[in-house]
């Protein structure tokens, strides 16, 4: 029975609503873990050519969530990906914990296993047409040495380009001019970090200066476990103080120095022809 002149109509809105719905769809996450094979196959290498690949640990952090070195990579990558063009590669939240690793709840790998571990990873992003390998570290100590290490590898090996950024000692800067004074780890700035993308994460109810200790200086003294989870930069500094604004203000400026710095990067290897085919 041929359709009614309504009935036409609203057929006919249904199949343009499909047609605009479909392609907003398809690009409705950066996530890898949350897109199909078709959709990778589409966008890359072909439409995308970045990956950003978070990285942390879980280790204890104050007041903090013990993931906060997985948190705010992850918010990072989840932020930049849309104006860098990238995918967001599932995050590795399992890394190389020190003086930490004996706090309730901190798990550590090896560094031989996290080398081959994290080796086929980065691998494996290139194998997959990524030319733009870039990870967004949130954890320091000898895991930045093995990314560094690694990247350079990889790059070597399978010509793409790299780069790592400890996100928290890059935008040091931003530390100083936004809270007046030197951070720490689990100190203000990165509590604040934690409190800028989801404030359940933080508790100041749980918090005192007592949970603090300054960073020995060089050759001073040594500790196993640390005695304290907040590790201050500088005796004195980066006690945390809970100001949402500052938070908020300081989590937009690290995440546009960031993707500052991505961008330039890109821009400065596509410019010098670097690993183009
Ligand atoms: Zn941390």
């Amino acid at each position: 029975m041929p359709l009614s002149l309504p009935a036409k109509l609203a057929s006919m809105r249904i199949c343009l609503l499909l047609a605009w719905a479909l392609p907003a769809l398809a690009q409705s996450t950066r996530e890898m873990n949350d897109i199909n094979w078709m959709e990778f196959r589409e966008f890359v290498p072909s439409k995308i050519k970045t990956v950003l690949l978070p990285t942390g640990t879980l280790e204890a952090h104050g007041v903090a969530n013990n993931g906060a070195d997985n948190t705010a990579p992850l918010a990072i990558a989840r932020k930049l990906g849309p104006e860098l063009n990238a995918l967001i590669a599932p995050s590795v939240n399992y890394g190389i914990t020190g003086s930490l690793g004996a706090y309730a709840g901190s798990m550590s790998i090896s560094e031989k296993a996290y080398r081959a571990y994290m080796h086929d990873i980065l691998d494996g992003l290139a194998q997959q047409g990524f030319k733009n390998i870039i990870v967004i570290n949130g954890h320091g100590g000898p895991q930045t040495a093995v990314l560094n290490d690694l990247t350079e590898q990889i790059g070597r090996e399978r010509q793409v380009r790299s780069l790592v950024v400890n996100w928290w000692a890059y935008c040091s800067d931003i530390t100083l001019k936004v809270f007046g004074e030197d951070g720490g780890h689990a100190g203000w700035n990165e509590s604040a970090f934690i409190q800028a993308i989801d404030r359940k994460l933080v508790h100041p109810e749980r918090y005192s200066d007592s949970l603090a200790t300054a960073r020995p200086s060089a050759g001073s003294w040594s500790a196993y476990p640390f005695p304290s989870s907040i590790i201050l930069y500088q005796p004195g500094q980066g006690y945390v103080k809970f100001d949402q604004a500052k938070a908020d203000q300081y989590f937009a400026a690290v995440v546009e120095k960031t993707g500052k710095l991505i961008k330039e990067t890109i821009e400065k290897w596509d410019k010098a022809g670097i690993f183009l085919k």
